[in-house]
């Protein structure tokens, strides 16, 4: 039988290192299971956070996501490199399971997997991010100050995405592959009546131009099937996103879009000794200081549960 840690980490974006960094403080020898390819978590894929505090002058998220790393591996987390393929979170003793199923046991299991934003699918999508093609305008919407900006979808969030950055760019155009709005009243009202605003309706992207960066999108009407060209410089992908917790579900309780259930501020799951934070909780406002915060109160929630445990 293998040894039973105290906790197991599974995630390794800002809610997992630091979940580790408090875990590994606490003496919990924390193990943490970064993922076999896209370690370091969605901070990995961009250039300069301007918002972490503590860098004054902006830090490459890469490079934050590095110190994180080393921070969690100084107090003695033990890292792996590997996805978890597999958990059985029910019992009193939790089963995690790697990529070559070997099994690793824990009293506790922090859950900080994270969320992908949904992706257009377009080649020049991947080549163009984080150079001008972005999924966060409350990141990216100050390097975009008196540039033309397109914002495409048509909820919630593409119409606050789209209000948000007409503080900003020169003008913003919303692009929707339907002729009326998916938002709500009271949000789709406030993005009609801002004078920055645009409507691309019976649009959708067909490519997104620019060497280095985003000079201009090609759209094809959906009625006529015409193309055209609409010079931008920033675009703002607004299309949802996924939480990853396909690993858990059937054991840990998941809302109507798959994010996984917390308990009010905590971070308790309707598991005991299973807790959650980050990306794959957070619906409303998924920065790396928020998800930073919670991966915190995680190590701390399951401290506590140990604790109560002896
Ligand atoms: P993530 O960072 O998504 O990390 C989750 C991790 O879990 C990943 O490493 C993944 O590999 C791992 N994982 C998933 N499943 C498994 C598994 N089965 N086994 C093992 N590991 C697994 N926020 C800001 O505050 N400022 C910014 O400037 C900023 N810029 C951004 C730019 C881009 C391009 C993107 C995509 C996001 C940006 N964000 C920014 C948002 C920020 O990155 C996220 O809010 C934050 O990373 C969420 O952290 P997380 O730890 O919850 O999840």
């Amino acid at each position: 039988m293998s040894e039973i840690h105290d906790v197991i980490i599974i995630g390794s974006g800002p809610a997992g290192y630091t979940a580790a960094i408090y875990a590994a403080r606490a003496n919990l020898r924390p193990v943490i299971f970064e993922g076999a390819l896209d370690s370091g978590g969605a901070l990995m894929n961009t250039t300069e956070v301007e918002n972490y505090p503590g860098f004054s002058e902006g830090i490459d998220g890469p490079d934050l996501m590095i110190e994180m790393r080393k921070q969690a591996e100084r107090f003695g987390a033990q890292l792996i490199t590997d996805d978890v393929t597999a958990v059985d979170l029910t019992g009193e003793i939790k089963i995690v399971k790697d990529s070559d199923d070997t099994e690793y046991r824990a009293k506790a299991v922090i859950l900080a997997m994270g969320s992908g934003y949904r992706r257009l699918g377009l080649p020049s999508e991947d080549r163009l991010s984080g150079r001008g093609v972005s999924w966060c305008a409350t990141c990216d919407g100050a390097f975009f100050r008196d540039k033309p900006i397109a914002v495409i979808g048509g909820g919630d969030s593409a119409m606050e995405e789209a209000t948000f950055l007409s503080r900003f760019g020169s003008s913003v155009v919303v692009v929707h592959r339907r002729d009326e709005l998916r938002a709500s009243k009271i949000m789709a009202d406030r993005a009609l009546r801002d004078p920055k605003i645009s409507f691309a309706w019976n649009s959708t992207v067909k490519s997104i131009n620019g060497d280095t960066s985003v000079q201009s999108i090609t759209l094809t009407d959906t009625v006529t099937g015409q193309d055209r060209d609409v010079e931008v410089n920033g675009v703002f992908i607004a299309i949802g996103h996924d939480p990853r917790s396909q690993l858990v579900a059937g054991q840990v309780h998941l809302d109507a879009e798959g994010y996984v259930l917390v308990d009010g501020r905590g971070t308790a799951t309707n598991l005991p000794g299973v807790f959650a934070c980050g990306d794959l909780v957070d619906h409303t406002y998924r920065q790396a200081i928020t998800a930073a915060g919670s991966g915190c109160s995680a190590a701390l929630d399951a401290e506590r549960y140990l604790q109560a445990l002896e």
